[in-house]
């Protein structure tokens, strides 16, 4: 398996290379600039007392607190997390909203976990934390297998320990605390976005291009929906259970509630059932990874049909095989850019906090839709400019912008 901090380093390289970056600041972001482990001791249900392993890495502070979500899985380790801090650094310079980057995650299987465990587990979690996190200093939001009620127990925590109401520290949240409109769908809503703007940039219709999404949470779910209504044939859909496929069409609405209900795609009739492997490789307009890291890699990359891959996961997609991919003429969106909806949406939701002053739905996702369409043009002129990657160019005008920080701040 690829190690995510590798391909996250390998790729910076080469953009510092293309970049032509000062050697002290190749040196200075190829590592995060603080990562914490934590011992986190949580009765079980059963009474006994189980010890779970948390991170927290914060990869550049030059732009602002660093921000990045927490997530929970049972593969989650130190590697993975800085690599992930790194692209947020990156996501955020290229959206340019005024953040660092930063990750966490604690390894646990929470699928086998009551809410209960989940919710003793992440307040232990944060206590362990809350020394280096605060609205100015690192700021959590959801991520693998985390949501909105996680994201209330870190604010309450969090509160409790600094001794007063602190909405700002966390993002991500439930609207009646402190939550922003349109956040919870805010990653699938900045996808469709950036597909819409790839095709008009091609001056191609959308109508009736066909989609396939690996992975079925919080991302892959709501760019299913957004993207079937616009036009859209979702074909194919697969989470940790299994895939199916109908080349007919999936209907999104009727396949949420089976997965909300059952917990699998595999119970939904109407598609025949196939491997999660089989389903990266069938031939389809759209390939929305949305799962997990390297599930593109060197043994199938050559295997894929894809006429455009639209990264909704980080790192989905590791180093040999973008080459691979670049062989092949297979366009790819880069994850820094196409997943950034989240981010950008929990920028506001900061925002609103600071302030205690809410916006409508209409005002926040007229707002995304602005800052995607505008981080979108810059990347593609520049490629096209350069005759570079949409990758190579969104992570070399991230490095412009981190760099520009770090030198008029100094050492
Ligand atoms: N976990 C999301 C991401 O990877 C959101 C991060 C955030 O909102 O801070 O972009």
């Amino acid at each position: 398996m690829d190690n995510p901090w590798e391909v996250a380093q390998n790729q910076f390289d080469e953009a510092a290379k293309l970049s032509g970056l000062e050697d002290w600041l190749c040196s200075l972001l190829r590592e995060p600039e603080r990562v914490m482990t934590v011992s986190i001791p949580v009765r079980m249900d059963n009474g006994d007392v189980h010890i779970f392993t948390g991170y927290r890495s914060q990869h550049s502070s030059l732009r602002g607190p660093t921000k990045g979500g927490i997530r929970y899985h049972h593969n989650v380790n130190l590697d993975e997390v800085k690599a992930l801090s790194m692209w947020m650094t990156w996501k955020c310079a290229v959206m340019n909203i005024p953040f660092g980057g930063g990750k966490g995650g604690i390894k646990c299987s929470p699928k086998k976990m009551s809410s209960g465990e989940i919710e003793r587990m992440t307040r232990k979690y944060i206590s362990e934390i809350a020394c280096i996190i605060g609205p100015t200093k690192d700021i959590p939001a959801p991520d693998v297998n985390t949501d909105p009620q996680t994201m209330a127990w870190v604010m309450d925590t969090y509160s409790r320990i600094s001794g007063g109401y602190t909405p700002g520290v966390v993002t991500g949240k439930p609207l009646e605390i402190g939550g922003s409109e349109g956040r919870n769908q805010a990653t699938g809503r900045g996808i469709y976005f950036t597909i819409l703007n790839y095709f008009k940039h091609k001056k191609q219709s959308v109508d009736k291009k066909n989609v396939i999404i690996q992975g079925f949470g919080n991302a892959g779910k709501y760019s299913a929906m957004f993207l079937e209504k616009e036009g859209f044939i979702i074909t194919g859909v697969s989470d940790s259970t299994g895939a199916i496929y109908n080349s007919k069409g999936i209907d999104v609405e009727k396949l949420i509630k089976v997965k909300n209900k059952t917990k699998s795609v595999m119970n939904y009739k109407d598609a025949e059932k196939i491997s999660v492997n089989e389903i990266l490789e069938l031939k389809t307009d759209i390939l929305i990874p949305a799962a997990l890291e390297s599930s593109i890699n060197s043994v199938n990359a050559c295997r894929i049909k894809a006429n455009l891959i639209c990264e909704a996961a980080n790192g989905p997609i590791t180093k040999e095989a973008d080459r691979i991919l670049e062989d092949k003429n297979i366009v790819v969106i880069p994850d820094i850019l196409a997943n950034a909806g989240g981010v950008s949406v929990s920028y506001f939701e900061w925002v609103q906090n600071t302030q205690s002053f809410y916006w409508t739905a209409e005002e926040v996702d007229v707002r995304l839709r602005n800052l995607m369409e505008k981080a979108f043009n810059n990347i593609i002129c520049i490629a096209e400019e350069k005759n570079i990657s949409l990758r190579m160019s969104a992570l070399m005008i991230a490095i412009n912008r981190v760099s520009a920080a770090a030198r008029l701040r100094g050492v």
